[in-house]
């Protein structure tokens, strides 16, 4: 469970003292454990390609079987570091579950594996033409000898096909919860009265937790401001290793809403947007051995350089 009293203790405490109340919370020096987190599992299927010509596939299986390669790279490249996995198998797990098992196991680094999609549009095409029966129809007479005559003709009209057409955009993009300096997001988060989605689109389930209450704003403001610096550091080095495999990387995004789990985490928390499942070739990649360990391998690469930074801090120039 999240600390509540601990924080609101702290929080008053600070409001009192003046002092920054995250000085003796300080974001950790050593990378020594990471939480891989395979988005959605079980009866939540996350989004599924269903395009023509999909493979139909599930992000809830994707995302575990890149987390799988993840895991198994981070265990063989920095076998120091201890990771956890929060899910192996396909279960469904409340994203409560996802964070108290990344706080719990004091994570130093949350990644986030998810899948992308976007809307279709929908198409039509003609498959040929059937011959249908219409009827004109008239009266005659008034009154009560009012008669209704209908004459049948025939018409030729099309007959279409429809699918849906698949998108177009593909790549990987990077999204992080953060309290940006300007307190732009801050203030989101604070005012914030409604809901706080898992993902964009997807159910909201989770929104009554208490990050609607005082005690929960405070709480996700101090996690996204003792973390903005690491998270965004984290997101721009991954951003940097997918672009060496030459696949579209879109950047790093903040949403105004929030990622529930990475405002739950309380640690540096990213979430990868792997590829496009409603996109053929995103589709295919993602589900190919090839793809997911290129993911793997560049979600690896960039941990560990940002290890590096984190461990030697003159090195990274802030
Ligand atoms: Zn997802």
């Amino acid at each position: 469970m999240l600390k509540h009293t601990f924080y609101s203790v702290f929080i008053l405490l600070s409001i009192c003292t003046g002092l920054p109340y995250i000085t003796s919370a300080q974001t950790p020096k050593r990378l020594k454990t990471i939480i891989v987190d395979a988005g959605h599992g079980g009866t939540d299927n996350g989004a599924v390609g269903q395009y023509e010509n999909s493979l139909r596939s599930k992000e809830k299986d994707v995302t575990l079987a890149i987390s799988k390669k993840l895991v198994a790279e981070l265990k063989k490249q920095l076998p120091e570091v201890n990771t956890i996995a929060t899910r192996t198998s396909d279960v469904y797990q409340d994203p409560r579950e996802k964070a108290n098992i990344a706080n719990e196991n004091k994570g130093d680094l949350f990644l986030c594996i998810h899948a992308d999609s976007g809307p279709l549009k929908t198409g039509r095409r003609q498959i040929g033409t059937r011959t249908v029966t219409r009827y004109h129809v008239s009266y005659k007479g008034k009154g009560k000898k009012r008669k209704k005559i209908s004459k049948p003709y025939e018409v030729v009209e099309p007959v279409y096909e429809h699918f849906k057409m698949p998108l177009t955009r593909n790549g990987t993009s990077v999204w992080i919860f953060a309290a940006h300096k300007t307190s732009e997001k801050l203030k989101a988060i604070m005012k914030e009265e409604g809901e706080f989605e898992i993902e964009a689109g997807s159910d909201s389930t989770y929104s009554s937790f208490d990050f609607n209450t005082p005690e929960g704003k405070a709480i996700a403001q101090v996690y996204a401001k003792r973390y903005q610096e690491k998270s965004d550091r984290i997101a721009t080095l991954l951003n940097e290793e997918v672009d060496k495999t030459g696949r579209p990387a879109l950047g790093i995004n903040q949403r105004q809403k929030g990622i529930w789990v990475l405002q739950a985490t309380n640690m540096p928390a990213i979430l990868i947007e792997t590829g496009f499942i409603n996109n053929p070739e995103d589709e295919r990649y993602l589900n190919s051995d090839k793809g997911q360990q290129e993911l793997a391998e560049a979600i690896t690469q960039a941990v560990i350089r940002y290890k590096a930074q984190l461990e030697t801090p003159h090195t990274t120039g802030n």
